[in-house]
Order: C-alpha cells, then sequence, then structure tokens
C-alpha cells in the first residue's frame, strides 16, 4: 500500500497536507503522533470515507482513489475503527456469522477462537455484556472473518489493562508471523516497539518522521523526543 500527497478536509477544514508513506505486505506499520495530530483521518483516507480527499492511494498495486469504500475492501483491506464495530445485541457467535463484507474465504472460528481463547469462552454472550477487551478482540475477528489480509487498527489498546493488551500483541504477533499486514494507530509506544517494523509520526496532518524500528533504543529515543511524550 502506498500513499502519496494524500490531502484532505472536513468542511472547509483541512485535516491532511500531502501525506505519503508506504505500507509493505507482511509489516507492521504504526502511525503515532498526539491527539489530533491527523492519524483516523489517514485510516479514513485509506477507506475511501471522508467527504472529500485528492492524492494517490494505491492498493495491491491498483489506484484506489475515487474508488468507494466496499470496492476498497475487494483489496482485502479490513478497517477497525476506533469506536469498536460489533453488534452488541448479538452474541458472539452471532457476530462472527456477520462478517461486514467478504473478499475471499475468512478466518474459521476455530482459528479465530485460537488466536482469542477468551471468545471462545464468551460464545453465548452478547456483544455489550463483554468487557472492553473482549469486544476489541472481537472487532478484529470480525475483520478476520471477511478475509481481510490487510488490518488497519486505530487505538486497539486504548483503555485496556496491561494483561489484555499482552493478549492482543500476541494476536497481532501470532498475525504477522502468518503473512497479514498491519497498519495501526496507537498511543503505547512500548507495544509499538514489540510490535512494529517501521514507525510514521504524524504532526498536524503530515508525516514528520518514518522510520524502521531496528534501531531499538535509538528509535525508542528519537520517537520519545519527537513526540515529546
Ligand atoms: P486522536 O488520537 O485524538 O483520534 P488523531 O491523530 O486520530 O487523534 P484525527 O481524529 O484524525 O486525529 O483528527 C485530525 C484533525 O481533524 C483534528 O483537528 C480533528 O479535530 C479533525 N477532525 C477529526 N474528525 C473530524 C470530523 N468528523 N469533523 C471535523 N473535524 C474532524
Amino acid at each position: 500500500m502506498r500513499l502519496s500527497n494524500v490531502q484532505a478536509w472536513y468542511g472547509d477544514s483541512q485535516a491532511l497536507f500531502g501525506v505519503g508513506f508506504a505500507v509493505r505486505p507482511g509489516e507492521v506499520t504504526c502511525l503515532v503522533g498526539r491527539n489530533g495530530a491527523g492519524k483516523t483521518t489517514i485510516l479514513r483516507a485509506i477507506m475511501g470515507l471522508l467527504p472529500r480527499q485528492t492524492g494517490s492511494i494505491i492498493l495491491s498495486g491498483r489506484e484506489a482513489s475515487g474508488m468507494r469504500p466496499y470496492e476498497r475492501t475487494r483489496f482485502g483491506i479490513g478497517y477497525c475503527p476506533e469506536e469498536r464495530a460489533i453488534f452488541s445485541s448479538l452474541t458472539v457467535e452471532e457476530n462472527l456469522a456477520l462478517p461486514p463484507a467478504v473478499c475471499a474465504a475468512g478466518m474459521a472460528n476455530a482459528d479465530i477462537f485460537v488466536l482469542f481463547p477468551n471468545l471462545r469462552t464468551r460464545g453465548r454472550h452478547y456483544g455489550d455484556q463483554l468487557s472492553g477487551g473482549e469486544q476489541q478482540m472481537l472487532a478484529i475477528a470480525r475483520i478476520l472473518r471477511t478475509g481481510a489480509q490487510t488490518l488497519l487498527l486505530d487505538e486497539p489498546t486504548e483503555g485496556l489493562a496491561p494483561l489484555i493488551v499482552r493478549q492482543i500483541e500476541d494476536a497481532l504477533i501470532e498475525l504477522k508471523r502468518r503473512g497479514y499486514t498491519i497498519l495501526l494507530v496507537e498511543q503505547n509506544l512500548d507495544f509499538v516497539l514489540h510490535l512494529a517494523d517501521r514507525v510514521v509520526a504524524i504532526e498536524n496532518g503530515a508525516v514528520v518522521d518514518d522510520l524502521e524500528t531496528r534501531g531499538g533504543e535509538h528509535v525508542k529515543a528519537r520517537l520519545l523526543e519527537r513526540l515529546a511524550l
């Protein structure tokens, strides 16, 4: 996936100013930056969900700008927004039986329960009876059911206890091992550094840093400085 010179507006207010970066297949790329920097807007732009946007978004080698969101999902992209996209009045099993769109053979429930064992034991519970972490797992699981191989995840660890964060981290590591491509918005820097191959820092609607995480402590220091965390 490659974005070039992406600009976006909410009404008259410009939110993205020429964003460009690449997401390599099979890698985990993290978008970091302060609140309001434009990270969520970038995910929405990739999905074509903004009222007005320009620039180029290449998905699976094809120009996707101008395509409708449902057409973009055919490239195997799944978007998990910050507000978890689950049906709270349906059970876990029913949620998993109703994926939002199907573009290929989705991940089997048995496989999903290996990734997220909590969901197996909660199968007959309704969405609104789940903990925040379980809701997050279910939201990711629903995307996996669609057969998406590229996952756009907006702050999957926000507000979750460390133990649950660890479980989600393990699941994402396993997905990466299986060849999934992940673009993640994340504030938790340790989570980012455990998982990411590449970090793209966003400030005021533009890319201000784009670096590989192999540098370890050096990368952490640079991000801390960049984000003034
Ligand atoms: P956060 O971590 O707080 O979600 P973010 O980096 O994801 O921050 P965005 O949500 O993409 O930032 O917001 C980028 C800018 O666009 C901000 O100035 C925000 O106020 C504005 N914005 C976001 N959503 C809307 C909207 N629906 N209508 C108008 N302006 C919006």
